[in-house]
């Protein structure tokens, strides 16, 4: 079994409208990509923040420009395709009773949760028109937030997946990094994921970004595996052709892990496959 559910059906920048994007011709391109990549399970994951039901959470303003869409014409869309129903949302710290109820309004497969903006601003980690790394930034203080943050998000028990686990590092050498060995800052994070169960998104996406590596790296996930945490695979997909991008690297990563099992979702059940390619 593989799955990509971490995945998009359009780019991030402004004008991808849901009129153009969210349709059975652009879902059929996803699962063309899916078929041929040997990718069983495949689910859409659109950001909580393209949607106007978001703004009961925050109103940062990159939601509050962002936030258009109708969150149940989304829903109803994709359960009229073969795609798994994901959403990609951001743990919020003080709205967690908000996420709780938009989330379980809906009858969602998984939830994606995921940490981009830290600390009590607007600032993101990987965004460089609300960038964290502006003025003072202090990489042990901005490593240490953001692992806390994702550390909270685990313990909310209000997702499924845990996305892009040490997205923090997504500029490379191309912002400050820490002096320190990094297993301090994972420490707490590893904690919370093993307390909370929360399965370990595996993506490929920080292939594609300045930092050129999977997420999470490997000390953080032999931490995990140490801890006995569950592993779930994705790309982060924005176009078809990013549906299983360099899956031969995860895969081939899971594998020097010893993990032999990927999670699979369905109505926010977990289950665990064998992880490999369907033979065509
Ligand atoms: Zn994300
Ligand atoms: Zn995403």
């Amino acid at each position: 079994m593989l799955t990509d559910y971490h995945l998009h059906l359009r780019p991030d920048e402004g004008g991808t409208t849901f009129e153009r994007y969210f349709t059975d011709e652009n879902v059929e391109r996803y699962l063309e990509a899916a078929r041929a990549a040997g990718i069983e399970e495949l689910g859409v994951s659109e950001h909580v923040y393209r949607f106007r039901a978001a703004l009961d959470l925050w109103q940062h303003p990159l939601w509050v420009e962002n936030a258009v869409d109708d969150i149940d014409a989304y829903c109803e869309f994709v359960r009229g395709t073969p795609l798994r129903l994901g959403v990609e949302c951001d743990f919020i710290p003080g709205a967690e009773d908000r996420i709780a109820v938009l989330l379980d309004a809906r009858d969602f497969d998984y939830v994606v949760g995921s940490v981009h903006f830290i600390g009590e601003g607007d600032a993101a980690v990987d965004h460089d028109g609300f960038d964290v790394w502006e003025g003072d930034g202090d990489a042990d203080e901005i490593w240490r937030r953001y692992f806390e943050q994702i550390a909270a998000a685990a313990r909310s028990g209000l997702f499924d997946i845990l996305a892009h686990p040490d997205l923090v590092k997504v500029w490379g050498r191309a912002r400050p990094l820490p002096d320190r060995d990094l297993r301090a800052f994972y420490e707490p994070a590893v904690e919370a994921i093993a307390e909370s169960g929360i399965a370990v998104e595996v993506s490929t996406a920080g292939l594609r970004k300045p930092v050129g590596e999977l997420y999470p790296s490997r000390q953080f996930a032999e931490m995990c595996v140490e801890a006995g945490a569950c592993f779930a695979l994705s790309s982060d997909a924005h176009l078809p052709e990013q549906v299983g991008f360099e899956y031969e690297r995860a895969v081939g990563f899971l594998d020097e892990l010893g993990i032999s099992e990927v999670c699979v979702f369905e109505q926010r059940r977990r289950s665990l496959a064998p992880l490999g390619a369907r033979v065509r």
